[in-house]
């Protein structure tokens, strides 16, 4: 067991049964053993890659999409943000794409939780405008143009067992000393009232208690003026299991090394968008969004100037990013707005999800 499975193993047989939620937030940020607190993550070393440690043209296009929508909206005065930056290339390709628009906005606030995760976007970032703030809530009070890439993915859950009178918590608990899942008992919840005509008797459904506050933070500035574009992996309202945990690119089980993997649950764009106070698009798939931002012509002039394997892994990057086996289906994206704007390219289309 972990330094941090024995702290949760103590404070379970002291308090009782934690939620997933408290259990996530612990193994993800505990300041001293948090999986996001202890390590870089990312990368072929790493648990597990994301969009942007792929390739540049993530970034790229996201960026040439923001400026767009900056410029159909008459240049406000807007500032870049974004909610988890990882190491921070995201936004360093956004930087680079938009570097020779004039008047594009080039201060950064970064929201990033992990002391140890600041320290390597400051790298990734240096000589450029950045600071950073804890949660969306200290995020200024203007037009924004902001990007959350697996960020929602990585906020805690609750989950929830349907039953025949209401709905059973699902809760670690202990068993021998270790730590295991359990259920609490049946009571009604007025939060998953929505969910009682689509469910029956032994039906798991997520809810994420953090979204609600970050949207409804994210969405009073996309209100003002600018953009928020949010991507991660998940869907149109949760259904079923998705907690799950990564650890060197592999499964592995939730609950068997507390801070050690990296642990995720489907993000459930209905909520995102049921939450958010402005104008808010459709939801597409990430390989439909790149394709209509032109991922295809990018890819091509990248191409030119590569050879031998380098070139086998831009094509193998392009495919991954976008085919339907790949990312390309399972994440989905959805942009904020003002009312009254024109939505971003690429989210510009009927629903194609
Ligand atoms: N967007 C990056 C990294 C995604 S990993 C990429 O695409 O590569 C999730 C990121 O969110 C990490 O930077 C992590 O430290 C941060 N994070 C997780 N929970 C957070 C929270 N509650 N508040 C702020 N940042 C958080």
């Amino acid at each position: 067991m972990t330094a941090l499975g024995d702290l949760l193993t103590r404070q379970i047989a002291t308090d009782g049964p934690m939620t997933l939620a408290d259990y996530m937030q612990a193994c993800l940020l505990h300041p001293d053993h948090g999986y996001y607190a202890t390590r870089d993550p990312f990368g072929a070393a790493g648990d597990f890659i994301t969009a942007p440690e792929i390739s540049q043209m993530f970034g790229e296009l996201l960026g040439l999409c923001l400026a767009q929508a900056w410029m159909d909206q008459g240049q406000p005065d807007a500032y870049l943000a974004e909610l988890g930056p990882g190491r921070g290339t995201l936004m360093a390709d956004v930087l680079r794409a938009t570097a020779r628009i004039p008047n594009f906005p080039r201060k950064v606030v970064l929201v990033e939780a992990s002391a140890h995760l600041r320290h390597i976007q400051a790298q990734t970032l240096d000589g450029h405008d950045v600071t950073w703030v804890e949660t969306a809530a200290d995020l200024p009070d203007a037009p924004v143009l902001l990007i959350a890439n697996e960020f929602f993915d990585a906020l805690p859950i609750r989950q929830f067992l349907r039953g025949k009178n209401g709905w059973s918590e699902r809760r670690v608990g202990l068993q021998d000393n270790t730590l295991t899942l359990g259920l609490a008992e049946e009571t009604r919840i007025d939060a998953l009232s929505h969910r009682l005509a689509d469910t029956g008797a032994g039906d798991i459904v997520e809810l994420c208690p953090s979204v609600a506050p970050i949207m409804a933070e994210v969405s009073a500035r996309a209100a003002q003026g600018g953009a928020a574009l949010i991507l991660d992996y998940g869907d149109w309202r949760s259904m079923g299991d998705t907690f799950q945990a990564l650890e060197n690119h592999k499964p592995v089980e939730p609950l068997a090394s507390p801070g050690q993997a990296d642990l995720t649950a489907h993000v459930d764009f209905e909520a995102l968008t049921d939450a958010a106070d402005c104008h808010v698009s459709h939801m597409t798939t990430q390989g439909v969004l790149l394709e209509q931002l032109g991922i295809t012509h990018r890819a091509q002039a990248l191409a030119q100037k590569l050879s031998g394997t380098a070139l086998e892994q831009h094509i193998a990057a392009h495919r991954r990013l976008t085919h339907p086996e790949e990312m390309g289906t399972l994440f989905k994206a959805i942009a904020l707005t003002p009312q009254s704007a024109p939505l971003p390219p690429g989210f510009n289309i009927a629903s194609t999800v």
